[in-house]
């Protein structure tokens, strides 16, 4: 624990983009365990919803304490339709990539609070 990168614990530091995001992304909706580049493993930080309705997240290695961002494209028509329609029967809106996670509402939205993307209207 000698490299100064690691004393300082602050969100600021630029995270480094991940090279091959759809491979991440999809073991990321599969609930798996994401491999860091540098080995070992990738934790979750933090969850960010973006302005046009994507999202992007934050992931340490629990190794090197490398930080990368993971950028969750937005939803697509059918996934906003899927969501809709599951609404519109009356069930509780549920994210379209994350099996059993349920839609939480933020603002006027109704966004997956693993993905950080926006698939409704709320
Ligand atoms: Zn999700």
């Amino acid at each position: 624990m000698t490299n100064s990168r690691l004393a300082s614990d602050s969100l600021s530091d630029t995270p480094y983009d991940i090279a091959n995001p759809g491979d991440l992304l999809r073991l990321y909706y599969e609930g798996a365990k994401l491999p860091s580049p540098p080995g070992g493993f990738l934790m979750v930080l933090r969850v960010q919803p973006e302005d046009d309705g994507s999202g992007s997240i934050l992931l340490e290695c629990a190794t090197s304490s490398l930080r990368y961002q993971l950028d969750v494209p937005k939803a697509t028509r059918s996934e906003r339709k899927r969501v809709r329609d599951g609404m519109e029967s009356g069930a509780d809106p549920e994210c379209p990539r994350h099996a059993g996670q349920l839609l939480v509402r933020m603002r006027n939205d109704l966004m997956c609070p693993k993905c950080g993307v926006r698939y409704a209207r709320a």
